[in-house]
């Protein structure tokens, strides 16, 4: 027999010739690995067979019976039946096929079969023999001839694969089975020592186990030993760039006063900033680059801990940069940097998309020369025609917005610059290690004193016109409101079930009349956007009607209120970022979530949010509601797509691959690969994981410089 070489294209398989391999080319499967990878994605347990005579109508069941005739085959409705008596020796059945045609020609008289699918009582009044008032039916089931072969559609626990309607979920099985059949012994890519350690089965059974499993508790050993396999070369690859960043020598800081920097500040620093501060001071000292994340909920000051931090790149005669995702965020940051840092002398430059010609040339000589020290732009920060005199210190703001790989260009535009994250979406622990695996972590659990916490109230849509009177009754106090709807025009919402912005400004500019309303959102050009949020930040806009643009950043403590219509829209950690908006002055503020939803689920979400003000709490239930993928979007993080790890309901796996990826040595697994006992193959897999980190998949990077 020839064994099948993982790399050979899918036509090596047997029944898999140019056409089918067009068909498994639709599903992202050109080799043969790409096969044997493609894990079912449910099963169907048809690991008992019945008899026909204790079949249950409406049930699904498999059935071992002999063809008692020759197919018939006949037309009704222009639609072709092929029907077959089927019999063991408990009693008989139908066996009927519409519009499959050809199935004629797999049944023959006394020929055995094995049948899976639902049963249907067919009663016949005027049966022909008078011995049974009714007969069995079994409409359009799996099937396979039972002739010495395997049986793949039943009699076991039968794998359901993604696939397209032309690859049926039969053939799919048949070459498969047929592949792992070919496959030689799968070589396990991790060592005895840790498969005994972490209970987890060979590779190969679990490779065969998780296609076929022979139980369920061979699946259950199957599944477990991937998934760990799978968390186990991500965290081994996050290690190892973490360490490829720490490889290079730091920039070595000798001046540590804080003094000038915190006596600039209006406050004391928080205990929660303080031990941010701690934490990075003692990565600035310690001779290896800097690459930490600070992680602190909505106004728990993550800006005071990075300037002080850019103070000290700076006094130690290093350049400092921040990058801030959007542009008015950038130009928020510009302005609280430049309040406290202009009065101790630093010079800043200012570099976004939105800048003209001229005043990007200007910026670019003065981040060249070295007079600007402190940086602050978007990612115009990191194209290639940047050069900075001498870049010690990145911050990167509002951290899920960038994907790993974009880090790694930022960190390679000086020569070894310590890294900054900050990030005000709060990340349940286990998540945060795999977005972040090759980040140090410090959380800001405080809040400034002096807070007053958020109400926040779930109403249905009936309370529209209370809420209006309530934001007036506010803004005659003088205060300020935010109304935040999912869409900005009607037109892209058909049926009408969603509140829009432009619509919504115009009737709360007569409900609310003689208060300036008016709307923002990302349709709008930039100056508009700019002149609108400072002219809110100002109070001469009293309410601003926008979408979730108004999310990251907007600084506003006059304003108090926080309507959210459609609240069923958004995720759990958009909402408490949203709410995070207000409560940021000394009055007290609230949150309006307004929703006719009837969905239990949302419903629960909306109620969380008026229970709890912690945004952990939040995001592991928005976490456990929508998974991962829909986290704000893993994908953009840069991480693998997983073959079968699912990153909520393995956190429990996850944990320990991430333990016994600390314990392993990574730097020489792939330094001298003998370190990592038969290895190659993992140090390959490592490597490609690694890689589209980097933004190098498919050959292509996703930023040049
Ligand atoms: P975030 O963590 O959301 O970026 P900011 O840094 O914008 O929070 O801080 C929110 C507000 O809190 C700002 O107005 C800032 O001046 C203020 N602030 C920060 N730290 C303190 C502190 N220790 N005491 C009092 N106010 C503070
Ligand atoms: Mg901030």
């Amino acid at each position: 027999m020839t064994t099948l070489n993982p790399n050979d294209p899918v036509t090596a398989l047997r029944s898999v010739g140019e056409a089918r391999a067009a068909l498994f080319h639709r599903l992202g499967l050109y080799t043969v690995r790409d096969v044997l990878e493609h894990y079912p994605r449910d099963y169907m347990d048809r690991s008992r067979l019945s008899q026909i005579a204790d079949l249950v109508p409406g049930a699904v069941s498999a059935v071992l019976g002999v063809a008692a005739s020759d197919p018939k085959v006949f037309f009704t409705n222009r639609r072709s039946v092929v029907k077959v008596k089927i019999q063991d020796g408990s009693g008989c059945m139908e066996a009927v096929w519409f519009n499959q045609p050809y199935i004629k020609n797999v049944f023959q008289k006394n020929q055995t079969y094995l049948l899976t699918g639902q049963v249907k009582e067919k009663f016949q009044p005027f049966d022909s023999d008078g011995s049974s008032p009714s007969l069995l039916e079994m409409q359009a089931p799996d099937y396979d001839i039972v002739n010495g072969q395997e049986l793949l559609s039943g009699g076991r626990i039968v794998p359901l694969y993604a696939s397209t309607g032309q690859l049926s979920q039969k053939m799919l099985r048949k070459v498969i089975f047929t592949a792992l059949q070919a496959a030689d012994a799968f070589p396990d890519l991790l060592p005895p020592s840790l498969r005994e350690r972490f209970a987890l089965c060979p590779k190969d059974q679990a490779v065969r186990n998780i296609h076929f499993p022979e139980s369920a508790e061979k699946f259950l050993l199957a599944r477990r030993r991937l998934v760990f396999e799978e968390l186990l070369f991500m965290a081994l690859a996050l290690k190892r760039a973490k360490s490829a960043v720490k490889q290079h020598s730091a920039l070595c800081f000798s001046r540590f006063d804080l003094d000038p920097v915190l006596s600039a500040f209006p406050f004391a620093l928080t205990c929660g900033q303080r031990e941010a501060l701690d934490d990075i001071l003692t990565d600035l000292r310690g001779g290896q680059v800097m690459n930490r994340l600070i992680q602190g909920d909505v106004g728990s000051g993550k800006t005071a801990v990075a300037m002080t931090a850019a103070y000290i790149a700076i006094a130690n005669g290093t350049q400092a940069a921040v990058m801030a995702p959007t542009e008015v965020l950038a130009r928020q940051h510009l302005a609280s940097f430049q309040t406290i840092l202009q009065p101790l002398g630093i010079e800043t430059a200012f570099l976004t998309g939105s800048l003209s010609a001229a005043e990007k040339r200007q910026a670019h000589d003065r981040i060249r020369s070295g007079e600007a020290r402190m940086i602050i732009g978007t990612h115009a920060l990191i194209q290639k025609k940047v050069e900075y005199a001498g870049l010690g210190l990145i911050i990167t703001d509002e951290q899920h917005r960038f994907g790993v790989d974009q880090r790694f260009s930022l960190a390679r535009k000086g020569h070894a610059p310590h890294v900054l994250v900050m990030t005000a979406t709060p990340i349940p622990r286990t998540l945060a290690l795999v977005l972040y695996g090759d980040l140090d972590v410090s959380v800001i659990r405080d809040l400034p004193p002096g807070r007053q916490p958020v109400q926040t109230y779930f109403v249905s849509s009936a309370y529209r016109a209370r809420i209006h009177t309530f934001i007036r009754k506010a803004l005659e106090e003088g205060r300020q409101a935010f109304v935040v709807c999912p869409v900005i025009e009607a037109s892209e919402n058909n049926d009408g079930a969603l509140r829009d912005v432009k619509q919504y400004a115009a009737e709360l500019s007569r409900v609310l009349a003689g208060f300036q309303v008016r709307c923002l959102h990302g349709k709008q050009a930039f100056l508009e956007k700019q002149d609108i949020m400072q002219a809110f930040a100002d109070n001469r806009i009293h309410v601003l009607v926008s979408t979730t643009v108004i999310e990251v950043g907007i600084h506003v403590p006059n304003a108090t209120i926080m309507l959210i219509e459609n609240a069923d829209r958004f995720g759990l950690a958009q909402l408490h970022q949203l709410r995070g908006r207000v409560g940021r002055g000394a009055e007290a503020s609230c949150c309006i979530l307004v929703s006719d939803t009837k969905s239990g689920v949302s419903r629960e979400k909306l109620q969380a949010m008026t229970q709890t003000s912690d945004g952990f709490a939040l995001s592991e239930l928005d976490l456990k509601a929508r998974g991962p993928g829909d986290f704000f979007g893993v994908r953009q993080h840069g991480l693998p797509d997983f073959k079968i790890a699912n990153l909520y309901q393995d956190m429990e796996i996850l944990r320990e691959a991430w333990d016994a990826a600390q314990a392993w040595d990574v730097p020489r697994a792939w330094d001298a690969p003998q370190a990592f006992p038969e290895s190659a193959d993992a140090s390959a897999e490592i490597d490609r994981i690694f890689r589209g980190f980097r933004g190098e998949k498919n050959g292509e990077k996703n930023i040049v410089l």
